[in-house]
């Protein structure tokens, strides 16, 4: 049985231009859970993962909207919201697709921390998109009024950014690996996880969003994982994104992927964590990881669509 981490990319939930009503996500999850239910069934053991970028500054604006007539709650317990909300949506949407079937399994979505350091340089140079898509003029009237950190996003638009330090690790790692070996399908470290940082013999948490991608990694490393997948809304990963010698990667060995990633072709944010986790994963694990699109989630997992990353030749 192959030990699969599956990370899902904030457009299984919300894609650009959706207002974000329960009905455009039931559509989308349901979508999300369609794709995956024929790895789920074919003999693998998964681990599923996601962002939250959009449900987390959601709820950061309400709080912000409300902050005059209730306590104002810190982002850490924000985060925790977005895995139970996200969690139930992928939860129930895949049993559902598993019932169609006639498949009863289990699937249990573990409320995640991960631990980041408090000295971490993300702290100072946020780079974390969350929440809606705004005019530059919305971004310019948010950032005076709410101190909002404002900055263009690779799709279009501007949105809020915010601290997003490097996940060291994850503290549910040994309860997540004991369900995936019963055969439970998994949730876990959604939205990246819920930030702590170590102090002495205890954890504290800290305000901010951790990299889904990053935090995935971190653990599929740390739980051994067979192969490690990145589901998002683009085929794969491109040199030369959206020019006109733009190329699309099919295999790429992980040496020569750290070389295009330091030449500057996968911005902070995107692509860049994306690549960054797959290539953390393959050299620590002598594993393959890939990238992909959600929407041909059989063919990626399987290595027929999307980009492959492979270990030292
Ligand atoms: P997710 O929600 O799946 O984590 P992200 O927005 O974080 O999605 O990352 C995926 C996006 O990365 C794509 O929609 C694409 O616009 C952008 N991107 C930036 N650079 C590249 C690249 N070199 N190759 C492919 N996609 C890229
Ligand atoms: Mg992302």
């Amino acid at each position: 049985m192959t030990l699969l981490v599956v990370a899902l990319g904030g457009n299984a939930i919300l894609k650009k231009g959706d207002k974000g009503g329960p009905d455009e996500q039931w559509r989308n999850v349901s979508k999300a859970a369609k794709a995956l239910v024929s790895v789920a069934l074919n003999g693998n053991k998964m681990v599923i993962t996601h962002g939250n970028g959009p449900q987390v500054g959601y709820l950061a604006e309400a709080v912000d909207a409300i902050a005059d007539k209730v306590p104002h709650q810190s982002l850490d317990i924000l985060v925790a919201m977005t895995q139970g909300w996200i969690g139930y949506l992928i939860q129930h949407a895949l049993q559902e697709e598993l019932r169609k079937r006639g498949i009863n399994k289990n699937i249990a979505s573990v409320i995640t921390r991960v631990v980041v350091k408090k000295d971490d340089p993300g702290f100072k140079n946020p780079t974390k998109y969350i929440g809606r898509y705004y005019t530059e003029k919305e971004a310019e009237k948010l950032s005076k009024e709410r101190g909002w950190l404002m900055k263009p996003d690779p799709r279009g638009g501007y949105r809020r950014v915010v601290a997003s330090p490097m996940p060291r690790d994850v503290l549910e790692s040994d309860i997540v690996l004991k369900l995936a070996n019963e055969g439970t399908i998994v949730i876990a470290v959604g939205g990246g996880g819920i930030p702590v940082v170590k102090d002495r013999d205890r954890y504290i948490p800290v305000e901010a969003v951790i990299d889904k991608d990053l935090a995935s990694s971190v653990l599929a490393i740390k739980i051994s994982a067979d192969k490690f997948v990145i589901l998002t809304d683009v085929k794969g990963v491109a040199l030369n994104f959206k020019r006109s010698n733009e190329k699309w990667l099919r295999e790429v060995y992980v040496g020569e992927l750290e070389r295009y990633y330091n030449e500057g072709h996968f911005p902070p944010g995107s692509m860049g964590p994306k690549v960054r986790a797959s290539m953390n994963f393959v050299n620590s694990t002598g594993n393959i990881a890939i990238i992909g699109s959600l929407e041909d989630a059989y063919n990626v997992i399987n290595g027929r669509s999307g980009t492959v990353v492979l270990p030292k030749r």
